[in-house]
């Protein structure tokens, strides 16, 4: 197939550009609308190859559209994700010095806390902690929002996590920097929010823990057996990967439409 970008393709890839993130039924709504509008050749099931062509353009920039899950509800997601991995590139640009320290700190905590999310209160107790320049609780409050804006972080019931987009761009660096970043035991990408073992410790994404114990009416952990100690049931599953199995009359309205 030929590699060349076209007007749909530079189109799909301004959408990304102004969300940083949208997830798979808006992808393959905008897939197929900007191939029609442009009369370019559209098979449904070709989205991927679609933005592997986008991405090839995008390498040489360090940058790449890429496919990964929410650790929320398993739903999947496009992100325009940044592959210059040093601390320096990733956000300096955008934000002041001890804004950078105050996210640092923040996910220092998410990462090392056994839910992946960190309360507020514990966010704001960093405000005199910072070394480069103290903040203000009223500061750090504003800082955080603008986090929440930007997609660095998702904040639920006052308490905050890892955006999605943001653990889909910065998993090779939180990987190497943090040794207790976990791993999921069932789909082996990290993970931030999830279940753990309370015997031997291993993690495991909400979705995955779903999926994994659903026809399981006693849970026992898969690397160790012991009885699972946490909620398996209402926890959200992951979608079908495969848009193949939709039908092509059945065009689900974007998220984005309908909020
Ligand atoms: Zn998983
Ligand atoms: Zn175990």
């Amino acid at each position: 197939m030929a590699n060349f970008m076209t007007d749909s393709h530079r189109q799909f890839l301004q959408v990304l550009m102004s969300n940083g993130i949208i997830d798979a039924p808006e992808a393959r709504r905008v897939h197929r609308l900007f191939c029609e509008q442009h009369k370019v050749y559209y098979a449904h099931e070709k989205l991927d190859e679609f933005v592997g062509v986008i991405n090839t353009h995008l390498h040489p920039l360090f940058m790449e559209i890429r496919k990964g899950r929410s650790e929320d509800n398993g739903k999947m997601f496009y992100a325009l994700v940044n592959l210059a991995i040093t601390e320096a590139t990733k956000l300096a640009s955008d934000y002041a010095e001890n804004e950078l320290e105050l996210f640092k700190k923040t996910m220092d905590l998410i990462v090392e806390s056994e839910s992946g999310y960190v309360s507020s209160t514990s966010i704001l107790n960093l405000s005199d902690k910072l070394q480069s320049k103290k903040m203000k609780k009223k500061e750090v409050e504003q800082v955080l929002q603008m986090f929440v804006q930007d997609k660095w972080l998702s904040e639920k019931q006052g308490d905050y996590t890892l955006h999605t987009r943001c653990i889909m761009e910065l998993d090779q660096y939180i990987c190497e920097m943090y040794q207790d970043a976990k791993k999921c035991n069932i789909c082996h990408s990290l993970a931030i929010q999830g279940q753990s073992c309370e015997n031997c410790g291993i993690k495991m994404h909400l979705p995955c823990v779903a999926k994994y114990f659903e026809s399981q009416p006693e849970p026992h952990c898969p690397h160790c057996n012991e009885v699972w100690p946490h909620e398996t049931r209402d926890l959200v599953q992951p979608d079908s990967q495969l848009p193949s199995s939709t039908p092509r009359t059945t065009r689900r309205v974007s998220r984005s439409e309908t909020k």
